[in-house]
């Protein structure tokens, strides 16, 4: 070890959600060890009001929080706010983009994920993945008429939701919007939604907002690029609207993504077999694979998220997974020695039980990033651990349009092909019951509005009962379920 740079018994580098949780259990666990947590954000996420739903349904708040309040907590935990520029694996060694270098005994990397965007450096494109980049949005949309959002997860779906007074085209690669949480089904059934005046959109949502930093400092890390992802309700407190007073229509493009995007200039010089003057002029242009050209003031990427590992890479011996993540056994441990990584910068890399999925969410960060502490814990204690139970099955629980949605295990019958039997109930404007079945056995199910059901179909996937004699009983809205399993 080389002398003179500060040594620290573990170290986790990013202030996100899978970073702050590991780094609180690591040093709760371990009071007399010094432990650093190295972010590129000058705020750090902080998991707060934590309800533990069901078995494996988890609810919680999250709040940005300046990084001292953590210090205060864990007088054990230093938190150092710098980009992590190298990792030199072998020698245990990371160097900070303020010049510092850190020697560790064992790494946990929480660098997150960033968006995909469509086309790198073209100012008509904007991904949204942190405050700063939410607040750019905002800005620009307050001075729009019309935006194409392209993508069709999480985001997208939020976004097209909240936008007012503002045209939206929306262009989606699938048969039905919403596509990484539902099927055509559940779409069906949230479509009207959009349809409705925004004033007239029941209820607020219940969920926490962001605590947004108060002393007005951008959230984002020296090189503008590295700030926490935002999670559920990353638009309250944020108006969504743009110029037009009514106009908030939302045109949606099935089955096609986007071929060319042009800025007025190329447009216009361009030699496309359209009638230019009928779309009328734009600041850009966007050319759908189906043909279509629309016009628009900017594009929303909303196409997925690319893991943040490009600082760790370079000298070290990662095993990468096919979508670019760190790929981590069952202990969350890299391929590199005593790296362990969590949230969205990993891949799930075991073989995963029949009824759980990977996907890069809030309530997944939190865990790995308590799970890959405890593993840590138990590597340097030599003691044995055995997978989590959260792994155990899939379960999510979150908002869209406005409705209580809960995911459960293989919600969208996800990888078993033909072999599964989908039982559906659905009451217009109320709510959404999908059950996933294979050889009578419930192995997934989507629930949106209030269906108080989660409980039960939880407990349904995880015991795996025989469910073949009660048919399609087992939706009929006229027996109190619960007593029926009782
Ligand atoms: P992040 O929160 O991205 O944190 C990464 C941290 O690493 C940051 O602090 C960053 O500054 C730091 N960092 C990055 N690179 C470096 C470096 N080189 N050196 C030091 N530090 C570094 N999930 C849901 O469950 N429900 C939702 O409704 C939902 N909505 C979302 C809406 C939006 C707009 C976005 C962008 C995401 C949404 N997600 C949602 C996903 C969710 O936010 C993420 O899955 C989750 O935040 C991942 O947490 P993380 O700790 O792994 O990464």
């Amino acid at each position: 070890m080389s002398t003179g740079c500060p040594f620290f018994t573990f170290v986790i580098v990013g202030g996100g959600i899978a970073g702050v949780t590991c780094a609180e259990q690591i040093a709760s666990q371990f009071a007399s060890d010094d432990v650093c947590l190295l972010t590129a954000s000058p705020l750090v996420k902080t998991v707060t009001n934590f309800k533990q739903v069901s078995k494996t349904l988890e609810e919680f708040d999250v709040e940005e929080q300046p990084s001292s309040v953590l210090e205060e907590k864990y007088p054990n935990l230093k938190v150092i706010q710098s980009a992590v520029k190298l990792l030199r694996a072998k020698e245990h060694l990371l160097q900070a983009e303020n010049g510092q270098t850190f020697h560790y005994k064992k790494l946990c990397i929480c660098s997150g994920a960033r968006p995909k965007l469509l086309t790198q450096d073209n100012p008509h494109v904007l991904g949204i993945r942190d405050t700063d980049s939410a607040q750019e949005f905002q800005k620009r949309l307050s001075k729009a008429k019309r935006i194409v959002v392209i993508g069709n997860g999480g985001i997208a779906l939020e976004l097209v939701y909240e936008v007012e007074g503002c045209e939206v085209i929306w262009a989606v690669k699938d048969r039905a919007i919403g596509n990484t949480f539902f099927d055509a089904g559940a779409a069906q059934f949230l479509i009207p939604s959009l349809e409705v005046d925004k004033k007239e959109r029941s209820l607020p949502c219940k969920r926490a907002r962001y605590t947004t930093d108060k002393t007005g400092a951008g959230q984002s890390g020296a090189t503008g690029e590295l700030g926490s992802a935002l999670g559920p309700d990353w638009h309250e407190g944020i108006e969504l609207r743009g110029t037009e007073q009514n106009s908030s229509g939302v045109h949606i493009e099935y089955e096609c993504e986007v071929d060319k995007i042009y800025t007025q200039q190329e447009f216009l010089q361009s030699q496309l077999d359209t009638n230019k003057s009928e779309l009328g002029l734009w600041p850009a242009y966007v050319q759908l694979t189906n043909g279509k050209i629309y016009g628009c003031d900017f594009v929303v990427s909303a196409t997925g998220v690319v893991p943040n590992t490009d600082p760790f890479l370079s000298g070290n011996n990662f095993e990468l997974a096919g979508d670019h993540g760190l790929r981590v056994d069952d202990h969350m441990r890299t391929s590199e020695q005593d790296v362990y990584a969590a949230g969205d910068v990993c891949t799930a890399g075991w073989e995963p039980s029949a009824l759980w999925q990977q996907m890069r969410l809030w309530t997944q960060a939190r865990q790995m990033g308590w799970y890959a502490a405890r593993c840590m814990a138990a590597d340097v204690l030599e003691e044995p651990i055995e997978l989590d139970f959260c792994f155990e099955l899939f379960s999510h629980i979150t908002k869209f349009f406005n409705y209580k949605v809960v995911l459960l295990g293989k919600f969208n019958a996800q990888g078993l092909g033909q072999d599964h039997e989908l039982l559906v109930r659905c009451t217009k404007g109320q709510e959404y019951v999908k059950v996933v079945l294979t050889g009578g056995r419930m192995v997934g199910a989507v629930l949106i509005g209030e269906t108080d059901l989660e409980e039960t179909f939880e407990n349904l996937i995880l015991n795996q009962m025989d469910l073949s004699r009660y048919g399609e009983e087992l939706l009929n809205p006229n027996i109190d379920i619960e007593d029926y399993f009782d």
